[in-house]
């Protein structure tokens, strides 16, 4: 039987037993006033019963429910169950919450939550340092006021966040940001660092630039051969020196196009084996005649460089280096060839194989040649980037010998120096690290 039912039974039966006695003792009126007296102690009772229910609402601990009887110990236990399990579903949602949150300050791109009028709700730990914000400190603020940009708060006014909006955040980093409208009139804005993107755009705008310059340059000089050939009436010696020098020309881009197909091999493949090895003596020797044989060609009739090689038996002669040859070879044969290049007839070229203490070794290529300025010694790794545009083109030079230089190199874990003074010739190493090698004695 529910306890409601029994409460009233058991408040008729206490009415009845006191209605009897009341009779039984003084008659009617003594059993009216003895049901009433007793209608009003049940309700004393019952309002301090209900006292304590109130009270323990009211403090707020759940858990410490106070010692009642019948129907109010079962209202308090059925109340004490459901704010438990409503305290319990609050704890999950503030869980889901906090995960939320996490999970925005995990993320690398800046998230700000801001309400209907602008005023910052929360923002994470990337949107601080996109914007210099400071969560503590600005929260409630008007974004606006904080991030005082004019860009930024026409697009807020514009209210069309369709497209992005492309601003500074500080310290000079390009940000794209966009609104993204949530809830009642509330919006996220996420902010992404493309500062790395833009400049890798802009690099392959110049790169395509230089590209095309490059190629046009040979390839207007030629067709102004072709049009000579075709028009002038030219004496057959003539017409020799005019074919002379469109191969030349064909020569430059014939270059280009090979500097530029390595350099894409070397970006976008994989990097080299390990488990194989090349020697150095090996990559040395094959140098040593190509660079004998262009110097040759570089002096004609002028007395020849000054070469000097390591012998097959010098120290260090029978490391080995590991990864891929074509690579290896390209790198020390662009040094050298830009040694011999860059340095007069009769000027002196050394290339050298030095083993270091710590078991790492190095390339190293010295000129007596021009020498080049500091200021250029940093730049001479990018792409097209000569001291002297008109130098490196007598040279046949292509600007990206040095590019390839690096590239190659960093994939064998090697660094590039340069040592350069005007006028005192220059000295490029290429530094191995000892796990890129096997020496006999390491047996790797
Ligand atoms: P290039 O095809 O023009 O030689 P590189 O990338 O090989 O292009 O070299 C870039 C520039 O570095 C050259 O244009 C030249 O100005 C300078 N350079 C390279 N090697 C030497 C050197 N040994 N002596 C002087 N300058 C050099």
């Amino acid at each position: 039987m529910n306890v409601l039912w029994q409460r009233w039974l058991l408040l008729l039966l206490a009415q009845a037993v006191l209605g009897a006695l009341g009779a039984w003792l003084a008659g009617w009126p003594a059993a009216l006033a003895a049901v009433l007296l007793g209608s009003w102690l049940w309700l004393l009772a019952d309002s301090w019963q209900a006292r304590k229910l109130w009270g323990w609402l009211q403090s707020g601990d759940v858990a410490d429910v106070p010692p009642m009887r019948g129907l109010w110990a079962a209202l308090g236990a059925s109340m004490r169950r459901w704010l438990r399990a409503k305290e319990k579903s609050v704890q999950a949602a503030d869980l889901r919450a906090q995960g939320v949150l996490h999970a925005f300050h995990a993320s690398p791109n800046g998230v700000i939550l801001v309400d209907d009028q602008g005023q910052i709700e929360w923002c994470n730990r990337m949107a601080e340092s996109h914007f210099g914000l400071q969560a503590e400190r600005d929260l409630g603020q008007m974004l606006g006021y904080l991030v005082r940009d004019p860009a930024l708060s026409a697009y807020w006014h514009g209210q069309d966040f369709s497209e992005p909006l492309s601003m500074e955040g500080i310290q000079g980093a390009r940000l794209s940001v966009r609104f993204y409208p949530y809830g009642k009139g509330k919006f996220l804005l996420l902010a992404q660092d493309v500062t790395a993107l833009e400049q890798a755009e802009a690099m392959r705008r110049e790169f395509v630039a230089n590209v095309s310059h490059e190629i046009r340059t040979p390839l207007t000089v030629l067709m102004g051969f072709v049009e000579t050939l075709q028009t002038l009436e030219l004496s057959e010696q003539q017409r020799q020196r005019y074919l002379d020098l469109m191969g030349q020309q064909a020569q430059r881009m014939h270059h280009l196009v090979q500097d530029l197909l390595t350099l894409s091999r070397l970006e976008g493949s994989p990097l080299p084996n390990y488990d194989h090895a090349v020697g150095v003596r090996t990559i040395l020797q094959q140098c040593e005649v190509e660079a004998r044989a262009l110097s040759k060609l570089l002096c004609k009739d002028e007395p020849l460089h000054v070469l000097q090689f390591p012998t097959a038996d010098d120290a260090g002669m029978d490391t080995e280096l590991l990864g891929a040859q074509v690579e290896l070879v390209s790198a020390f044969s662009n040094l050298i060839t830009n040694a011999l290049h860059y340095t007069p007839p009769g000027g002196q070229v050394q290339v050298r194989w030095l083993m270091h203490a710590d078991g790492s070794a190095s390339l190293q290529v010295r000129d007596s040649g021009p020498g080049i300025a500091p200021e250029h010694v940093l730049r001479l790794s990018e792409r097209f980037y000569r001291v002297d545009r008109s130098r490196s083109r007598e040279t046949g030079g292509t600007g990206l010998g040095l590019a390839i230089v690096k590239h190659a190199v960093q994939r064998h874990g090697a660094q590039l120096h340069i040592e350069s003074k005007v006028g005192q010739g220059s000295v490029f190493s290429v530094h191995f690290p000892a796990r890129r090698l096997r020496t006999p004695s390491s047996g790797a």
